[in-house]
């Protein structure tokens, strides 16, 4: 009966509360084991007034991808000429 143990499934516990714990930590720990080791990949996709960004972690190897929402605009230039 040990062999039940021997290979643990992956799992993801609780997606929504890992999501915001990311979320909170400002995107700088893996959700997972909370490693600082990681990166992003692949290009920032634009959809509408969203993008997403793929990121994963060099230690336990985990995936995910980041959702941005379009904030607030900076630095607006109105080039209408004056009368
Ligand atoms: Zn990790």
């Amino acid at each position: 009966m040990s062999e039940t143990f021997a290979k643990p499934i992956p799992r993801v516990a609780d997606p929504i509360s890992l999501s915001r714990r990311y979320v909170a930590a400002g995107g700088m720990r893996c959700p997972v084991c909370n490693s600082s080791h990681i990166s992003s990949h692949g290009k920032l996709a634009l959809i509408g007034a969203s993008a997403t960004q793929g990121a994963k972690c060099d230690d336990c190897g985990s995936s995910w991808r980041e959702i941005y929402h379009l904030h607030k605009i900076a630095d607006l230039v109105d080039r209408r000429t004056q009368s």
